[in-house]
């Protein structure tokens, strides 16, 4: 059985999604046929536009719509701290604590020998960048607990030590193996609060 070439194209298309099988490839292919055009084309539109009209922060490297992004641009925030984290998403989590009011730096990926992926492949000298040119004391590294993000901290720690900039890491509020993104803003918050330095 097969289907005729748009459907064909639609589930291949949604086949390239994280966790998406055949089935639910199919499943979501045909939910789309049977919605309205409007909303469709709203749809459609959506993926364009994020992916079109989306830039990296020249300041903390979050993707974003106006550079620099709203919270690098927020006068209000502390430019003292800055916590670097692995990905967008861990930006949001750490928003969702209101706990922390200082700057971000997203690396876009953690070091991973095994698959190739050296200091230069994620944004570190990017961070290296703005410890020149900025009056930071201190960074805390909110990379995941998970090997590749517990070698990415060691890795950035032993760079910037020297520096006498304070360096610490959030405590394991959140659970090894995990990932910021799933933890709950209490856990977000106590592993915050634990942090030490390292
Ligand atoms: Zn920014």
């Amino acid at each position: 059985m097969y289907y005729p070439e748009p459907i064909s194209k639609l589930i291949d298309g949604f086949m390239k999604l994280p966790g998406i099988g055949p089935k639910t490839a199919s499943r979501l292919a045909f939910f789309v046929l049977g919605m309205k055009e409007e909303d469709v084309m709203e749809l459609a539109k959506a993926l364009v536009n994020a992916k079109r009209n989306l830039i990296y922060c020249s300041q903390c490297q979050n993707i974003t719509d106006v550079d620099p992004c709203r919270i690098c641009g927020d006068s209000s925030r502390d430019r003292s701290v800055i916590c670097v984290v692995q990905e967008p998403k861990d930006v949001i989590a750490m928003e969702r604590t209101r706990e922390f009011s200082g700057d971000y730096h997203v690396l876009h990926g953690a070091i991973s020998p095994m698959d190739g992926i050296g200091p230069e492949d994620v944004r570190i000298p990017e961070l290296l960048k703005r410890l020149h040119n900025e009056e930071i004391k201190e960074i805390i590294l909110a990379t995941n607990p998970t090997i590749e993000g517990e070698a990415t901290a060691m890795y950035i720690s032993r760079l910037i030590k020297p520096t006498g900039i304070r360096v610490t890491r959030i405590a394991r509020g959140i659970p090894v193996g995990g990932d910021l993104e799933y933890a709950d803003e209490v856990t977000i918050s106590k592993a915050l609060e634990g942090r030490r330095e390292i």
